[in-house]
């Protein structure tokens, strides 16, 4: 069995059977991913050890059309029902295929295993669901009413943000942008319509949903309110379930539309501009929490060869293999961003420099030791990185531009390292 990675629970993976070198070979490059991989001899040991929660099983069947036998594949079959299964083959006939499907199996790989497939296949299969429900910022000068809201949506799985003071707003949203605002009409201060045109005024801001909750029945004002960038009119008071529904629908469309946006296409990371926002609130809430920050550039070593030698495609999947591996080893707190063509950008809330070139060489360490694939022929990749810390003077600008010194360094001293910045 493999040890955890650094940093990562680590997904148990059962592999059947141990006798399969395919298996073996993947069972290494899957401990690379976060996933420990077990191999088992029989598929005896292998029921026997379900006890232990795996979030998946791999199974190899082998040579034929019907290489397992109908014991094995009934036994099978009841797993998959309580296990992610995926199986491989050396045939892709239909039959083989079907008997699969018939076993229960959610993917079907042939020979040569396609890593990258499998890696993305085996993420997917075993994604936990997504925990939040959605992030909300709830701002009426009421704190009775503000909680109350709050109650609500934190029981259907909300997180919840409160702001009593509307001129607190702006803090509130550069501190961790929600995913919907919602916002009373009538309060001291600034009215929920004055709010609502200074959010839409920031380009940042520009697609939040803004759904005014208030208890204004003037129909002019309320169409009023709309115009100036509101989503939706609730009124006050409003029936819990109501009220839960509309976020959420609300939400969910806002999740889509801003997966385009905000994401790189081939990886799933946040793209450029994303992440310098993102970079740009946590430098802010370092200065204000006192807490360390510390930044990584990350670039692949002689990428162009890559692509030279072995074509764009495979230069793509080192990328994508690179971007999995970050995903897999960094926290869920972590901001990681794809910077630019094979260059990364990562962001380590809580974490002192120290504790950021530990990872940063863990990441290094596994990166290079990955095969990547290119039709049969096979090749490995190193990639250096600079990490900077925030100080007193820094801001998202400056930390990355002293991990972009640092990573100059890195390369200039012959790559495959991670430096930190002076
Ligand atoms: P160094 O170690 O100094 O970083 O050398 P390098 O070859 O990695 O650096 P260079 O910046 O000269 O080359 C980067 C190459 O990355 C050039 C570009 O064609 C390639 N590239 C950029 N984006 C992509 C992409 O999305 N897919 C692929 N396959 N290649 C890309
Ligand atoms: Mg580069
Ligand atoms: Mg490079």
């Amino acid at each position: 069995m493999q040890e955890n990675p650094p940093g990562n629970g680590g997904k148990p993976i059962f592999l059947w059977p141990a006798s399969s070198a395919d298996l073996r070979e993947a069972a290494v490059q899957l401990g690379y991913y976060g996933y420990v991989a077990e191999l088992f001899d029989s598929l005896a040991e292998l029921l026997a050890a379900e006890t232990r929660n795996p979030t998946g099983a791999l199974v190899d069947c082998g040579g034929g059309d019907n290489c397992l036998s109908a014991a094995d594949m009934s036994a099978l079959a009841a797993l998959s029902g309580r296990v992610p299964l995926a199986c491989m083959s050396n045939s892709g006939s239909i039959d083989a295929r079907l008997g699969a499907v018939r076993m229960g199996c959610q993917a079907y790989f042939t020979r040569p295993l396609d890593m990258s497939s499998l890696l993305d296949t085996l993420d997917r299969l075993t994604a936990p669901p997504q925990a939040e429900a959605g992030r909300v910022l709830i701002v009426d000068d009421s704190p009775a009413l503000a909680a109350f809201y709050a109650a609500n949506l934190n029981e259907a799985g909300f997180v919840t943000q409160v702001v009593n003071d509307p001129l607190k707003t702006l803090e509130a949203l550069n501190e961790r942008p929600p995913e919907l605002i919602l916002l009373d009409m009538n309060m001291p201060g600034a009215s929920g319509e004055e709010i609502a045109e200074v959010i839409r005024q920031q380009d940042a801001y520009l697609s939040i949903p803004i759904v005014f909750l208030s208890a204004e029945s003037d129909v002019g004002r309320q169409r009023e309110a709309m115009s100036l960038g509101g989503d939706e009119f609730l009124h006050k008071p409003i029936e819990p379930e109501h009220l839960i529904s509309a976020v959420k629908s609300r939400v969910i469309r806002y999740r889509a539309l801003r997966a385009l946006m905000v994401r790189d296409s081939l990886t799933g990371l946040l793209n450029h501009t994303s992440f310098k926002e993102r970079l740009r609130a946590e430098a802010a809430r370092a200065k204000r929490q006192g807490k360390p920050l510390s930044v990584a550039l990350i670039d692949i070593d002689l990428f162009k060869k890559v692509n030279d030698t072995y074509g764009h495609p495979a230069g793509d999947r080192v990328i994508k293999s690179l971007s999995r591996l970050l995903k897999q080893r960094l926290r869920g707190a972590d901001v990681i961003g794809r910077y630019g063509g094979e260059e990364f950008a990562v962001a380590l809330p809580d974490t002192p420099i120290a504790g950021a070139l530990r990872v940063l060489d863990n990441i290094r360490e596994s990166f290079a030791a990955i095969v990547q694939y290119a039709g049969d022929k096979t090749f490995q990749v190193s990639l250096s990185a600079g990490v900077s810390q925030y100080g007193a003077a820094s801001n998202g600008e400056t930390l990355i531009q002293a991990a972009d010194e640092a990573l100059y360094v890195a390369k200039h001293e012959g790559r495959n390292q991670v430096k930190a910045a002076p």
